[in-house]
């Protein structure tokens, strides 16, 4: 069965989109089959994919809107070596057009409900904020995945989306969970990296994964030439986390003897 997770978090610049494109790239590289949707209008996780936005035939947009089927949109991301769900300015369309239809939290739930099937993963890329697309992304989500940076106000921002969670959980999706909470951007030697951390866990307990995503250039520079951190610097701290953070996610959801041994052209 396949198993679909929300990238969210409606803080900008928390590392979404740079887990939404190194956690699937590393699954692959661990012989998992990945779906990678991006919901945000920006199309940073197409641009990261290596798939121009400004090229696209079919995207998140015309599948949302009924305008075509989801095998039509989807396509693989060259380097990388999952499937892509693309997305460009278009979706800020889609979030007005879908105001009017009907089932309109469901759209991306049904669309996906189709081809589903063909993934171990699927992984929704979503904007920086709680609209009608993240409604969509956390009604077709079994679970949410949270990026955030062990800061101060990360925390205050926190409490507004676990509001947003049980809203959906009444509304629209009883069985949605909090599959995991990922410290970003860590820097072990500062303080309140430290003191938001340990309240983290206070809180959230073993939801807190132990794999943390140190600050590295190597991360910040691979999405400008299309490639995920581990097809464009295997050797990189940023690579070797996001490596790190898919075999504990691998672990976490298959059961501890899960293999995440490499596939044979990345060892
Ligand atoms: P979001 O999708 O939450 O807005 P991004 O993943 O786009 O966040 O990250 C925001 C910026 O920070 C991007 O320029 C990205 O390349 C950079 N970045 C993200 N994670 C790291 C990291 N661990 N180390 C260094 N730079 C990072
Ligand atoms: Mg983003």
């Amino acid at each position: 069965m396949s198993h679909i997770l929300a990238i969210t978090n409606q803080k900008g610049g928390v590392g979404k989109t740079t887990t939404a494109i190194n956690l699937p790239a590393s699954l692959v590289a661990m012989k998992r089959r990945v779906l990678v949707v991006d919901m945000d209008p920006q199309g940073n996780a197409t641009m990261g994919s290596g798939i121009d936005k400004n090229e696209l035939e079919q995207s998140a947009y015309d599948v949302l809107t009924g305008k075509c089927h989801c095998t039509d949109a989807i396509i693989p991301a060259p380097q990388a070596g999952y499937d892509l769900l693309p997305a460009n300015g278009d979706l800020t369309a889609a979030e007005v057009e879908l105001l009017d239809m009907k089932m309109k939290e469901h759209r991306l739930q049904y669309a996906l409900a189709e081809i589903k099937h063909k993934y171990d993963y699927i992984f929704i890329d979503c904007p920086p904020s709680l609209n009608m697309l993240t409604v969509n992304a956390l009604t077709a989500a079994h679970h949410i995945f949270i990026p955030m940076q062990c800061e101060y106000y990360a925390l205050e921002g926190l409490a507004a989306l676990l509001e947003t969670i049980t809203e959906i959980q009444k509304v629209v999706n009883p069985a949605l969970e909090i599959g995991g909470i990922l410290r970003t951007m860590y820097d072990p030697r500062n303080t309140l990296t430290n003191d938001v951390s340990d309240q983290l866990k206070e809180y959230f307990g073993d939801k807190v994964y132990a794999a943390v995503i140190p600050r590295n250039v190597r991360l910040a520079e691979a999405p400008s030439y299309g490639l995920p951190a581990l097809h464009y610097d295997k050797s990189s701290s940023g690579a070797k986390s996001y490596l790190a953070l898919a075999g504990e996610f691998i672990r976490r959801s298959e059961g501890e003897k899960a293999d995440t041994s490499l596939s044979a052209d990345l060892e």
